[in-house]
């Protein structure tokens, strides 16, 4: 179960008790998606939910590297040989790829995907060390030459390929937002896997309750935050992840060694939009817990709830009730109330 399932799942009785109030749960993307949503109009709801999953759907089609016909995948095998025209919806999410990039000089990097095919985490498998160091040195965004004129994407090295899964769910997910609000919906919870985004607040007024769970044991929280219109995403090194003679070998590479990074269990990013949050979910945890504080401190209306590698909690200045009288985590609840 990832970061903010549990809980999540844990408010729903509520909702689905309260006529308008629709729910619905699907396997798409390799992850879970939820959609909650109210629309006093129960077809308008209906329509809602219908919407948010064939989303999904399209992007899953578009954007991941295991679908042959997808476009990301047609970039991986052709781009290294010639410019490749991709549409304006992925030329534009590799650009914002770019910026996180040099945002995070390089902890985020789309092009770890060069050494990340090497793994397979269900099976257990992964590169020997020189394999790895061979595939590390084509990490490099800077491979990526990104044509404005002709959106066209080119890479700079045969053996580079690049994976959108450290963005592209959040990306989905502000996409089903706007949908829903192009269509009149005012409250809606929308997560894929550690992704969530809300609207508006809760049945009864209230905000929603979005809890974060404990890297090493998903039936218990470390925090619980109340949280309206904004969105929250949660890396871990539990979501997918093989051990072998004691080492945890997860999805989260570190683009200089091309190895699991392994500074934190889990970062748990807030912020305006969920594109924003799960690439810098994904970031702070490859800078781990020092680096990782220091740039969610210098950015405008990002925080950051962290647990180290030790299982210690640490949260952002804005988060700090001695920084911030106004903050809102809470302590878990043991069994929280909807
Ligand atoms: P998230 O759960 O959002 O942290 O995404 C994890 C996914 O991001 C992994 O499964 C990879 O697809 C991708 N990823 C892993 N390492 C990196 C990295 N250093 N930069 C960008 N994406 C990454
Ligand atoms: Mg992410």
């Amino acid at each position: 179960m990832r970061g903010l399932e549990l809980f999540l799942s844990l408010m729903l009785a509520a909702h689905t008790a309260c006529a308008g109030w629709l729910h619905e749960d699907a396997d798409i993307m390799g992850t879970r998606i939820t959609v909650e949503l109210f629309h006093d109009d129960t077809a308008v709801a209906r329509q809602g939910v219908d919407a948010v999953m064939a989303e999904m759907r399209r992007i899953d089609s578009d954007m991941s590297p295991w679908i042959e016909t997808s476009e990301l995948a047609r970039l991986n095998r052709d781009a290294a040989t010639r410019p490749v025209i991709v549409s304006d919806e992925l030329f534009k999410l590799i650009r914002t790829s770019l910026h996180f990039s040099d945002l995070t000089h390089g902890a985020f990097d789309i092009t770890f995907a060069s050494v990340g095919f090497l793994y397979d985490y269900r099976k257990g498998v992964r590169p020997d060390d020189r394999q790895r160091q061979q595939a590390t040195e084509l990490i490099n965004y800077h491979n990526l030459l990104l044509d404005e004129d002709s959106h066209s994407i080119a890479y700079g090295k045969p053996g580079v390929r690049i994976d959108l899964g450290g963005i592209a769910k959040g990306h989905a997910v502000d996409r089903c937002i706007a949908l829903l609000q192009a269509i009149g919906i005012k409250q809606a919870l929308v997560t894929a896997g550690g992704d969530s985004r809300m609207i508006g607040d809760r049945w009864g007024g209230r905000p929603w309750n979005i809890g974060v769970r404990d890297p090493r044991d998903e039936k218990k929280l470390v925090a619980v935050i109340p949280l309206e219109n904004v969105a929250v995403s949660t890396s871990g090194d539990y979501q997918r992840y093989f051990e072998e003679n004691g080492v945890r070998y997860h999805h989260i590479i570190n683009p200089t060694s091309g190895d699991s990074a392994r500074g934190m269990h889990s970062a748990t990013i807030i912020g305006p939009d969920a594109t924003t949050t799960d690439a810098l979910s994904t970031s702070v945890f490859v800078l781990g817990v020092e680096q990782g504080l220091a740039l969610v401190n210098r950015l405008p209306d990002i925080d950051a709830i962290l647990v180290d590698a030790k299982g210690q909690l640490h949260y952002s200045d804005g988060l700090l009730p001695a920084k911030n009288p106004a903050n809102n985590v809470k302590p878990p609840a043991p069994h929280p109330q909807p």
